[in-house]
C-alpha cells in the first residue's frame, strides 16, 4: 500500500473538506487527482463564521480576492472579539487582532503601561490600540498599505459554496453521495476504497477524512483514539439559531458569558449568527433554548438546532494513509474562533510535509507532533478564559474557577500574576498581545514589572502614552463608519 501518493480522495465538503480541495488544486493540481465526496443529505455542521487574521495569509497563497470572496460570502469585518461577563457579572473587555502600545526590544508595552498606572497617568489598557478603539466606534478601512489586523465574519455555507467553485475550476473532482463503508487493506491496515450507498466505489491511495465529529475513516474505521479535555473545556452542547438583522453589523464578534456558558452574535451582510455554548452537565437543552431566545434581537431566520460536541483531539490527526482535518481531528471551542485555522494550518503543513516516495513513520510523526504542539497551546489559551475569573455566582462558574489545568497554563498564569512576563512560544498562534489583553481583561492584575522601564521619566512616559492616544485619535478620525466601507468595498 505504501506508494507514491498520487489520488487524493477527501471525504466530506464542509468547511474543511473544501478548504483541503483549494489548497491542494492550487499547489498540488498537477501533481496530484483530488476526489472529494459529500452527501447534501447529510450537510454541515453549518456554524463556523467567525475567523481570525491568519485566514487572509491563507486566502492569499490561494491568489482569492478579497472584495470577490467577502461578496460572494456576505462577509463583514472583524477587529476582535468584545468579552461580556466573563472576568465578573456587568465586565466587558475586548480582545481585539491590533498591537497594543509600540513595540519594545527588552520589556513590551504593557510594563509600561503597567508603570504609568502605578504613577496614576494612564488610561484603559484598551486605549493604546488602534484595532481596540476603531472596534469600539464601529469605524473600519482597510488598503493594499493600510497596517491594520483585521479577519472576517462569513457564512459558513457560502463559503463552502465559494471554495467548491473555486476547487472545480483547478480540477477537483466532486461525487454526491453517501458513503456506507470504509475498506481497507487486510495486511496494511490502509484505507483502499470509499463505498457508496449508490455502490458506487471511491479508490485512492491517500484519505483526509473532513466528516466532521463523526470521523467516518480516523475514527469509525481506523479506531485512532480521543483524548478528552472535557474536564478543562467543560461545554459540550451548542445551540444555534440566524436572526435579521436589525442594525448595522459591527466589526467585532460579541461572547457574552451566561450562568452555564457563553453565547455569540456574528453580524454578516445578510443576516446575524447566534448561538449559546452551554455545558450540558448545568443546563437542559430547553433551559439553553430559553436562554438564547432571551437574548437574541431580529426575527429568527431557522428554527433554533442543537449541536452535541466533545472537546479534545484525535489521538493522532494523521494515521496511516488518513489526515483527519476540520471537526473530525478534534475541537476545543469557538471561543477565540480558531477552528477554520486550524483546519488551513493543517492542510498546509500536511503540503509542506508531502512525501516524494513512500508514506514513512517519520514524516507521519513530525505532522503529528506539530498539529499537537498547536492545538494544545490554543486549548489552554481558552481555558485561561473559564479558568481566571471572579465570577462564583453558578455552579458552572465555580467548577471553572476551581477546576484544575494544565501544567503549561498554570505556569503561565504564574509567571504574568508575579512578574507580568507573557511569551508566545515556538509555533504558537496567540502573540503577547493576546495573553496580555485576556489575562488582564479577565481581572489579572500583576505584582511587578520590569524594572527597565522606570528609566523612562514620569514626564517621559505621559508623553509617550499621550502620543500614542493623539495618533490613534486622529487615524479613527479619518476611517469611514463598518458599514460605509462595506457598501463601496464589498456589498453582496
Ligand atoms: P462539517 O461541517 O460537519 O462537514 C462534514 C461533511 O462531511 C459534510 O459535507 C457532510 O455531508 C460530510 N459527510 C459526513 N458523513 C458523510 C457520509 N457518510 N457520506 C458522505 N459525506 C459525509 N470555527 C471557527 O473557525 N469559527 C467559529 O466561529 C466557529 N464556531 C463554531 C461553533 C460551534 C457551535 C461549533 C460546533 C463549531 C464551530 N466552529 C467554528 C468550527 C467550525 O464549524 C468547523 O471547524 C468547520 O465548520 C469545519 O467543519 P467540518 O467541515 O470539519 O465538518
Amino acid at each position: 500500500m505504501n506508494k507514491t501518493i498520487k489520488n487524493i480522495v477527501i471525504a466530506g465538503g464542509g468547511s474543511a473538506g473544501w478548504i483541503a480541495a483549494a489548497a491542494l488544486a492550487k499547489q498540488m493540481g498537477s501533481v496530484v487527482k483530488v476526489t472529494l465526496v459529500e452527501s447534501e443529505e447529510i450537510g454541515t455542521v453549518g456554524v463556523g463564521e467567525a475567523t481570525i487574521p491568519p485566514m487572509r495569509v491563507f486566502h492569499k497563497l490561494l491568489g482569492i480576492d478579497e472584495r470577490e470572496f467577502m461578496r460572494a460570502t456576505s462577509a463583514t469585518f472583524k477587529l476582535g472579539i468584545q468579552f461580556e461577563n466573563w472576568g465578573q457579572r456587568n465586565d466587558s473587555y475586548i480582545h481585539s487582532f491590533g498591537m497594543t502600545g509600540k513595540e519594545s526590544f527588552i520589556a513590551p508595552f504593557h510594563h509600561f503601561w503597567l508603570y504609568a498606572k502605578e504613577q496614576g497617568i494612564a488610561k484603559e489598557f484598551g486605549k493604546y490600540c488602534f484595532e481596540l478603539e476603531a472596534a469600539k466606534v464601529d469605524k473600519f478601512a482597510t488598503s493594499d498599505n493600510a497596517n491594520v489586523n483585521y479577519a472576517y465574519h462569513l457564512d459558513s455555507s457560502r463559503y463552502a459554496t465559494f471554495l467548491r467553485d473555486y476547487s472545480e475550476s483547478r480540477g477537483v473532482k466532486r461525487i454526491e453521495g453517501k458513503i456506507s463503508q470504509v475498506n481497507k487493506d487486510p495486511t496494511s491496515g490502509h484505507i483502499s476504497s470509499l463505498e457508496l450507498e449508490s455502490g458506487e466505489l471511491v479508490e485512492g491511495d491517500f484519505f483526509i477524512d473532513c466528516t466532521g465529529f463523526r470521523g467516518l475513516l480516523i475514527e469509525q474505521s481506523l479506531n485512532t483514539g480521543y483524548e478528552d479535555w472535557s474536564h478543562w473545556l467543560p461545554c459540550d452542547r451548542a445551540i444555534a439559531v440566524q436572526t435579521e438583522s436589525v442594525a448595522e453589523p459591527r466589526p467585532i464578534t460579541r461572547s457574552i458569558a451566561h450562568d452555564s456558558g457563553w453565547q455569540w452574535r456574528i453580524p454578516l451582510q445578510h443576516r446575524v449568527g447566534n448561538g449559546l455554548v452551554y455545558c450540558s452537565q448545568y443546563l437542559t437543552d430547553e433551559e439553553a433554548k430559553n436562554t438564547l431566545l432571551n437574548n437574541i434581537e431580529g426575527k429568527m431566520l431557522t428554527e433554533p438546532r442543537v449541536i452535541k460536541f466533545r472537546t479534545g483531539q484525535r489521538r493522532k490527526h494523521w494515521n496511516k494513509n488518513c489526515l483527519a482535518l476540520g471537526l473530525s481531528s478534534g475541537f476545543v471551542e469557538p471561543l477565540e474562533s480558531t477552528s477554520i485555522h486550524l483546519i488551513m494550518m493543517g492542510i498546509v503543513r500536511f503540503l509542506r510535509l508531502f512525501p516524494n516516495g513512500e508514506i514513512s513513520d517519520s514524516v507521519i510523526d513530525e505532522y503529528n507532533q506539530q498539529a499537537k504542539d498547536e492545538i494544545e497551546k490554543i486549548r489552554d489559551f481558552i481555558i485561561l478564559h473559564y479558568h481566571v475569573t471572579q465570577r462564583q455566582d453558578s455552579p458552572f462558574w465555580q467548577y471553572c474557577k476551581n477546576m484544575d489545568i494544565p501544567a503549561s497554563l498554570a505556569h503561565r498564569i504564574k509567571l504574568f500574576s508575579e512578574h507580568a512576563h507573557a511569551f508566545q512560544a515556538d509555533g504558537e498562534l496567540f502573540r503577547v498581545d493576546s495573553w496580555t489583553q485576556v489575562m488582564l481583561g479577565q481581572g489579572i492584575m500583576p505584582k511587578q514589572f520590569h524594572p527597565s522601564v522606570t528609566a523612562m521619566p514620569v514626564g517621559e512616559l505621559q508623553r509617550f502614552l499621550q502620543g500614542i492616544e493623539n495618533s490613534i485619535s486622529k487615524g479613527l478620525e479619518q476611517l469611514p463608519s463598518h458599514s460605509q466601507f462595506i457598501a463601496k468595498y464589498c456589498a453582496q
